[in-house]
């Protein structure tokens, strides 16, 4: 009888460990999704330049940057800053600021994120990372102000609003931590959050003098004048093919496979890096939207009293960021992402229940707005990793594959200082990040991200845990 039960259950385990063994060959045959690269059709696109010339010819390169994001712009303008002599390109598959660099949120945020409320690590990085972060948007500030693109950038801060009562005590003890270590944080209760942000929606926030809010591709066109100022040359609807490693890589480019041979390349890819066959098993594509309300009346503007203007983000996992812009639109964000399976690319969602989540949330903090309408709604990839802490640094057997990436949906000042990080590294210069948690913490891609069909499930039960988590709060 023993020995009965004890071969079923041998057989359990075993037909477990086929069929565990037999889905994952079975999916790693197939692989991922194709890249697609859908049209930008946000509201920052209408201020999209006509696009560069594709790469017609064969060409060399000293650094050939694939992607025309932030990063990859930073990336470009900062290796030639700190050497006019090189030779660098960037392939970028559409148009500059056609992924989410052209359309995220508009929030620019300093790090460590602050959602998490803790102190990351250990008290030095964290101070340093917050220090390093804030220099960054200065500099962000400096390529507007140089390109003589006004970007509508305001660095005047922003407010990390609670939504929980319980939470207070545990975002209080952080002030004060964050306090000690020189970081300029305030905590607000309900009755300053309201007359700062004009709704009592919140239990409490934390203001950060640190941050703002920036148009998404007024930005991308300041960088892209600063990028050719200096003399690199951007080939936009040049999609790159295919990467063959060695000390000369070759990357075949457009339709017609155009070869363009670097010393180095840069992947400036975020979302879609997986797509070129790198950090397949660490960084995965989610789905984010947004939305962009008409202009407020006056009438309005005056019924919400938003009289801080600040831009602000609540504390859920699911979060909401709202901003309101000097043209009176408001920016408003979040409340939903999605992995589809396979990596697809491919926005599959339905475009008017986000209008109707993120509309329902907009009245639960503004009432008065019953009414208003979003003129735009759209769909943007983020580039995310298990740990949540975005990656720098340079790969490969001849250590000429640079890439910063997985900026876990906070990557707007990130990406523009991973660009410039990846120009120091280059270069040999130094720059303060390798005293932050970027570099101490995270050498390169430890953490695993299991392959299909795994990873979708595991994706899809920890979205539906986070939105239990976020339900309970009942707001
Ligand atoms: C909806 C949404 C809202 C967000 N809101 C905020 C926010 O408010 N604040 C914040 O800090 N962050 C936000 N983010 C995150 C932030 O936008 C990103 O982290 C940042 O823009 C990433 O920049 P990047 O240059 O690395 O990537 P991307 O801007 O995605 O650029 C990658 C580029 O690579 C190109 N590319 C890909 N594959 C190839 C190829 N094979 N050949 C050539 N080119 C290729 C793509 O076309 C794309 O243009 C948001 C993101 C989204 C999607």
């Amino acid at each position: 009888m023993i020995l009965i039960k004890k071969m079923k259950l041998i057989t359990v385990i075993l037909s477990f460990i086929v069929t565990f063994i037999t889905a994952s060959l079975v999916f790693w045959l197939i692989g991922e999704k194709k890249a697609v690269f859908e049209k930008n059709d946000s509201f920052w696109a209408k201020e999209m330049k006509p696009a560069n010339a594709a790469l017609n010819k064969n060409i060399e390169a000293d650094v050939a940057i694939i992607g025309g994001g932030y990063t990859g712009l930073s990336a470009a303008y900062h290796l030639m800053k700190y050497n006019h002599a090189l030779k660098v390109v960037v392939l970028e598959a559409k148009q500059v600021g056609s992924g989410a660099s052209g359309r995220h949120g508009g929030m620019v945020l300093p790090q460590p994120p602050t959602e998490s409320f803790e102190i990351a690590y250990e008290d030095n990085i964290h101070k340093k990372t917050y220090e390093l972060t804030s220099r960054n948007m200065k500099a962000m500030k400096k390529v507007c102000e140089e390109s003589g693109i006004e970007c509508d950038l305001k660095l005047d801060g922003f407010v990390h609003t609670i939504i929980d009562e319980e939470d207070i005590p545990y975002y209080k003890e952080y002030v004060e931590e964050a306090n000690d270590l020189g970081i300029p944080l305030e905590f607000w209760n309900a009755e300053k959050t309201e007359e700062m942000l004009g709704t009592e929606y919140y239990a409490a926030s934390v203001y950060d003098p640190n941050g703002g809010s920036v148009h998404a591709i007024k930005f991308i066109n300041a960088l892209k004048i600063m990028v050719e100022k200096t003399g690199a040359v951007i080939y936009e609807n040049s999609k790159v093919n295919d990467i063959s490693e060695g000390k000369i890589i070759v990357l075949k480019v457009g339709d017609e496979n155009h070869e363009v041979k670097a010393k180095n390349i840069v992947l400036a890819t975020n979302a879609f890096t997986s797509k070129l066959g790198y950090f397949k098993y660490s960084v995965m594509p989610v789905h984010a939207q947004t939305a962009v309300t008409e202009p407020l009346t006056e009438e309005q503007l005056e019924s919400i009293a938003w009289e801080s203007r600040l831009p602000f983000y609540d504390s859920k996992n699911y979060l909401f960021h709202l901003v309101l812009r000097d043209d009176n639109r408001i920016v408003i964000g979040g409340g939903d992402a999605d992995y589809y399976f396979r990596g697809d690319l491919q926005y599959r969602g339905d475009i008017q229940k986000i209008y109707e989540l993120t509309m329902s949330e907009l009245i639960k903090i503004y009432p008065s707005l019953k009414g208003i309408k979003f003129e735009y709604v759209w769909d943007g990839l983020l580039g995310m990793t298990s740990d949540e802490i975005p990656k720098v640094g340079v790969t490969g057997k001849h250590n000429n594959i640079y890439y910063g990436l997985a900026y876990n949906g906070q990557g707007v000042n990130m990406s523009f200082m991973f660009g410039e990080v990846i120009a120091s590294v280059y270069s040999g210069k130094t720059h303060g990040w390798k005293d932050t948690l970027y570099y101490s913490y995270s050498s390169g891609f430890q953490e695993f991200i299991p392959p299909e069909p795994y990873r979708w499930i595991g994706a899809k039960t920890l979205m539906e845990y986070y939105k239990r988590q976020d339900n309970k709060l009942n707001k």
